[in-house]
C-alpha cells in the first residue's frame, strides 16, 4: 500500500488543494481532493491527476485554452480567406508600384477608396462573399474600387465588361464601347459585333442601328 501523502495547502496549477474527499471512481475509492481554483470554483480532483500535471483547474483553463485557438484560428482563417485575397490584391495593384499591373490601376489613377483601404472587415461588409469562380471587377474601367462600382463577376460578366470598356478610337477621339454606345444611342453588342466582324471603327459607331437599343 503506497504511503499516504497529505496534499493539503499544495498548489496545482490553478488548483489549491483544501481537504481530501475521496470518490468513487472506476469502480473503487480512490484518494480524492476537494481544491479551490484561482477562478472561484471548487471542484474534487483525484490524487492521480493532481500529482501527474493532468488536471491543473476547475476546467476553466481548457476552455480558456480552447477560446483562444478558436479566435486565433478564426483570426487567421479570416486571413485566407478568397475575400481577403480579392481586396489584398486590389490593393497591390492600386498602391504598389512593383506590382506587375500597376501601371493599369494606381498607375492611370485608380484609388481604393477612403473605408477599403486598410479596412479588411468594412470591404467584406460592402461586397459579400465571394461567390465561387468570381473574380472583383468594377463596373466602369475608369472608376476607382468602392462600393457603388464594384462587383464580383463571373468570367462572362467579366468579359463583357472588359469587352464594354475596350477602347475604340473614332476620328480623334478615344473612349469606351460603351461610352460611345451611349452617346450615339445603339447597343453596345451592336457595336461589339460590328467590330468583331471587320467593321471600321468609324463605321461601327456611326451607322445608325436597324432597331435601335434592345431593351
Ligand atoms: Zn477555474
Amino acid at each position: 500500500m503506497p504511503k499516504f501523502i497529505d496534499l493539503t495547502d499544495e498548489v496545482f496549477g490553478r488548483l489549491t488543494v483544501l481537504n481530501r474527499k475521496d470518490t468513487f471512481s472506476g469502480g473503487k475509492m480512490r484518494t480524492a481532493w476537494d481544491c479551490l481554483c484561482d477562478c472561484g470554483e471548487t471542484t474534487n480532483v483525484l490524487s492521480e491527476n493532481l500529482k501527474s500535471g493532468r488536471t491543473k483547474s476547475c476546467g476553466c483553463l481548457a476552455s480558456e485554452e480552447t477560446a483562444a485557438r478558436n479566435t486565433a484560428n478564426a483570426k487567421h482563417g479570416l486571413w485566407r480567406t478568397p475575400e481577403h485575397q480579392s481586396w489584398s490584391n486590389m490593393r497591390n495593384r492600386c498602391l504598389s508600384p512593383s506590382n506587375p499591373d500597376y501601371h493599369n490601376y494606381g498607375g492611370r489613377g485608380i484609388k481604393v477608396c477612403d473605408p477599403w483601404l486598410n479596412d479588411f472587415p468594412a470591404f467584406l461588409r460592402d461586397m459579400g462573399p465571394k461567390p465561387p469562380m468570381h473574380t472583383l471587377e468594377r463596373k466602369e474601367s475608369n472608376g476607382n474600387y468602392e462600393p457603388g462600382n464594384c462587383i464580383w463577376a463571373t468570367p462572362k460578366q467579366q468579359a463583357n465588361n472588359t469587352r464594354r470598356n475596350r477602347k475604340v478610337t473614332v476620328g480623334n477621339r478615344t473612349q469606351n464601347m460603351s461610352q460611345w454606345a451611349e452617346e450615339v444611342g445603339i447597343d453596345v453588342g451592336v457595336i461589339w459585333h460590328r467590330l468583331s466582324t471587320g467593321w471600321s471603327a468609324y463605321d461601327a459607331v456611326m451607322t445608325p442601328a436597324k432597331s435601335q437599343r434592345t431593351a
